[in-house]
């Protein structure tokens, strides 16, 4: 299957144009109808995109790009006909740099990318500047080759700006499932007496068997920025769950 065709099976953008008058020479001419379709990253950009509330720019151009032979036509010089390889986002506060970081992890791939602008510079797949730029927006071209590629860029950048990128998961212990919630749940003893410890909140407790499963509460705690210390109470309150 001709590589427009499994983009399309798989649901991705597309539209049509007719090539307008005025066009420059390079193919197709002036009156050509062009079918096209969102290359995998491009879509994939769009999707993430949109999840994260990013502004989207554009995809396929306005006229004055169609007259020319750019990534956001589908007519692109050297790239393959039909197939749409550019998009234009505004990233949040923090998204330059955290998209430099991302193309300049040695072993984070970004090879799909031909170019991004971004803040009137110009950048390589590996966030090498090589020159200037008319965008302050991020502007992403993808390579040939590249056209069936998935691609995670949003969302890593997302995980970057979150602090979460390549962090490690703590899996959660058990004794959440019993108690029913996270947000909310501390570590609480008896100041007196009873030492044992219980993970309590929202008018329930459930009972912390031993030291093991302390330390992997408080290790789950700690990964979701939430206190991990047992705090010492007058009177244990709420229903003991099992
Ligand atoms: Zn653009």
């Amino acid at each position: 299957m001709a590589e427009a065709d499994t983009l399309r099976s798989r649901g991705n953008l597309t539209g049509s144009y007719v090539r307008p008058a005025g066009s420059d020479s390079w193919p197709p001419a002036p009156g050509t109808l062009v079918r096209w379709v969102a290359s995998q990253p491009v879509q994939d950009m769009l999707n993430q995109g949109k999840r994260y509330g990013w502004a989207n720019l554009g995809t396929i151009g306005n006229k004055l790009h169609l007259q020319k032979h750019g990534d956001h036509t589908g007519h692109s010089g050297g790239k393959v006909r039909g197939i749409v390889y550019a998009k234009d986002t505004v990233l949040p506060e923090g998204g330059k740099a955290a998209l430099l970081q991302l193309c300049r992890t040695p072993d984070y791939p970004t090879g799909y990318i031909d170019f991004f602008n971004i803040e009137h510079e110009q950048y390589n797949f590996a966030g090498v500047k090589v020159g200037g730029s008319g965008d302050r927006h991020l502007h992403v071209s993808i390579r040939r080759g590249h056209e069936l590629t998935r691609i995670t860029l949003f969302d890593d950048i997302k995980a970057v700006l979150a602090g979460t990128w390549r962090k490690p998961v703590v899996p959660m212990p058990g004794i959440f499932t019993r108690l029913g919630f996270i947000d909310g749940a501390s570590l609480v003893k008896l100041r007196e007496g009873d030492p044992t410890v219980w993970l309590s909140g929202r008018g329930k407790r459930a009972r912390v068997v031993n030291m093991e499963e302390l330390d992997a509460i408080q290790d789950f705690l700690r990964s979701r920025s939430m206190d991990d210390a047992v705090k010492p109470v007058d009177v244990l309150t709420g229903t003991v769950v099992l």
